[in-house]
């Protein structure tokens, strides 16, 4: 038999009819991994959550974010004097280039201690499910991902050539698909392994149409970062005809319900038409290019269709704050103020992303769905009056309101705390490694100057 855990709402964000609902006053009882009653009367469990003033929402999925990158660039990236959002992805040259090199030397308990502090965040900020693309020598990610609960659509990245300019196209074909023997459904199914070519830039044409084959034949979700910068813009024009990056796509057959693109912040009028003509996904980062002073406004895919999500690619993984910046740059963008609502971000980290990977049992709280949520404390002075929690998670939440964070059945954080093994410990290890490389002579010696 397995256990069961009865958890009260003042609020949950239900689905009734396919429809969100905000219900008041509920008891959410959870049977092993599926959510397995809805009702106002106290319920018998082994175990029951009754504290007031708590939000349940369903479990959120942040599904572009990089752990490594963001350990990084936090408060070194901004401020920087920088001409235009490309000079963002140079300033994260340290990970790419020596940086990188440094981190391959770290030892595999180090490499994992830093993918365990990156893990911690995300759960501890309310994220039950994260898409994650890394590059292929790290692959602790997967084995922190395992070990610490974490609903994990890992993407370890193919590229055509290395930084010195050899063909490696095939090798990560090849190391792709070791990773996915050895991962994909690991972990009860908690585990995923999703093709991720890095961009349109960075693959040619050959290794991205093997990927997609690949992909199909296996049934997993590709994703890639495109239209992302000028310079992709321009390799993708001189070397495929003056073709846009989404043309591209779109001429090798990779567009479709599939494919998730990150940003795509230079895509024409004409571009997302065919994004949502393929029933491609987008996945918004807004707050990775506001720090530079660029605009990704969530509103404007959403306005031609397009599926569109929010993730927090390399910079600050709190996804409740990024959903109001995704709010507020739309805003700013578009001159009004009903665009980006926070129902359609608090949808766009819940249920259209669990469309997105063709997960309809996640990103909703239904009887039979997986029982995967994220609690927040709606208690906090900052919250009071309390007038409508939806608009209040966006407007004024940020990820300290998370309280509890369950993934497939088990509580792995609790008034805010991670259950599984010992917080403090993570993040003392995690930040000795990376302290490790920052400090190294060759590490600051390739950091922009601030
Ligand atoms: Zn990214």
């Amino acid at each position: 038999m397995s256990t069961t855990t009865a958890i009260f709402g003042s609020y949950v964000l239900a689905e009734r009819q396919g429809e969100p609902e905000m219900l008041r006053d509920q008891w959410l009882l959870i049977e092993g991994n599926r959510i397995v009653a809805l009702q106002d009367r106290r319920p018998q469990a082994d175990r029951v959550l009754d504290e007031p003033g708590r939000l349940v929402l369903p479990g959120l999925l942040n599904l572009h974010n990089h752990c490594c990158a963001e350990a990084f660039s936090r408060s070194r990236t901004e401020d920087l004097p920088m001409a235009s959002g490309d000079d963002l992805l140079r300033v994260l040259g340290p990970i790419s280039g020596t940086g990188s090199e440094l981190l391959k030397s770290l030892s595999r308990p180090q490499r994992l201690d830093i993918a365990r502090l990156g893990v911690l965040q995300l759960l501890k900020g309310g994220t039950t499910t994260v898409m994650e693309p890394f590059r292929n020598w790290f692959p602790e990610m997967f084995d922190a991902a395992a070990e610490m609960g974490i609903r994990f659509y890992g993407a370890p990245y193919l590229f055509s050539k290395d930084p010195a300019g050899n063909e490696i196209g095939a090798s990560c074909l090849e190391a792709w698909d070791e990773l996915f023997e050895t991962w994909h459904q690991a972990a009860d199914g908690r585990i995923r392994v999703v093709m991720s070519p890095h961009g349109s830039d960075t693959c040619d044409r050959d290794l991205l149409l093997a990927a997609t084959r690949r992909a199909r034949e296996v049934e997993t979700q590709i994703t890639l970062h495109l239209a992302q910068s000028e310079g992709e813009v321009a390799t993708v024009s001189n070397r495929e005809g003056g073709k846009t990056p989404i043309e591209f796509l779109d001429s090798l057959g990779m567009l479709g319900p599939d494919l998730l693109a990150a940003h795509c912040i230079l895509a024409s009028d004409d571009d997302l038409r065919t994004m949502a003509a393929t029933g491609s996904t987008i996945v918004n980062c807004p707050r990775t290019y506001a720090r530079a002073g660029v605009t990704a406004a969530f509103s404007r895919f959403r306005e031609h269709g397009v599926r569109t999500l929010v993730g927090t690619d390399g910079y600050n993984m709190d996804l409740i704050s990024e959903l109001g910046a995704a709010a507020l740059i739309s805003k700013c963008r578009d001159g009004r103020a009903d665009v980006a609502t926070s129902r359609d971000l608090i949808a766009a980290v819940t249920r259209e992303a669990a469309n997105a990977v063709s997960r309809p049992d996640l990103g909703r709280i239904a009887i039979g769905a997986t029982a995967d949520l994220t609690v927040l404390s709606l208690e906090s002075p900052f919250l009071r009056p309390l007038q409508d929690p939806v608009k209040a998670v966006v407007a004024l939440g940020c990820r300290a309101d998370v309280d509890i964070v369950m993934v497939d059945g088990e509580i792995v954080v609790q008034h805010g705390d991670y259950t599984r093994s010992n917080e403090t410990e993570i993040v003392e290890r995690g930040t000795a490694a990376l302290d490790m490389i920052m400090n190294s002579a060759p590490f600051q010696s390739i950091l922009p100057a601030h």
